[in-house]
């Protein structure tokens, strides 16, 4: 599924995110860059150990919640790996959805700045940290269609979804943020 946003597009596509051939490929990562499961022990298995070697260099200090910061994409078919740090939910109470919105559009900064054509990002934050699917997909749909008004690159934002639920979580959440 995919659809038109100020002559850009943004995409759903079902699979897993390691396979992409975008210019950038979005890791849920954590605020130590330290490597997990999910989303992130993939990255790190299929792209080799080069990837960490660069982010432990370049960002010693690890990313605050809320951001992300660019490394080498490895033996991935990308040019870089941008790593997001999404919140873990704790209800909502806590700056969920500002700090879930500011990695999104961190990430989407990067892959302008670095002239990335093309960016494929994961539903952040909705694995082991908890976040509800379908406000995650709301907050990451609307976060790429803002981006868009404002920004000629990326031209495609493609989002992988892991699974079905997943993908019909943010299906429904393209249609509302098409429709406003
Ligand atoms: P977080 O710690 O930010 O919650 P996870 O990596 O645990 O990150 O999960 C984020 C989302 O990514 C979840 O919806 C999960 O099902 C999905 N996911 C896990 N592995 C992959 C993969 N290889 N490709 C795409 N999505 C994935």
């Amino acid at each position: 599924m995919q659809t038109q946003f100020h002559g850009k597009t943004i995409e759903l596509r079902q699979g897993d995110i390691t396979a992409e051939q975008t210019d950038a490929i979005v890791n849920a990562a954590n605020s130590r860059l330290a490597g997990g499961g999910g989303v992130d022990g993939a990255i790190h298995r299929r792209g080799g150990l080069t990837i960490m070697r660069d982010t432990r260099d370049r960002y010693p200090a690890g990313c605050p919640t809320g951001s992300a910061v660019i490394s080498t994409a490895g033996e991935l078919n990308a040019k870089y790996v941008i790593h997001a740090v999404g919140p873990v939910w704790h209800g909502g109470g806590r700056g969920e959805s500002e700090l879930l919105r500011g990695a999104f559009r961190r990430s989407l900064e990067l892959a302008a700045e670095h002239g990335c054509r093309s960016i494929a990002m994961p539903a952040l934050s909705t694995g082991a940290y908890g976040y509800p699917m379908d406000e995650a997909a709301r907050i990451a749909l609307a976060t790429a269609a803002e981006f868009l008004k404002t920004h000629d690159q990326p031209e495609l934002i493609r989002f992988v979804l892991f699974d079905g639920a997943a993908y019909d979580a943010f299906a429904a959440a393209l249609e509302s943020v098409r429709d406003d």
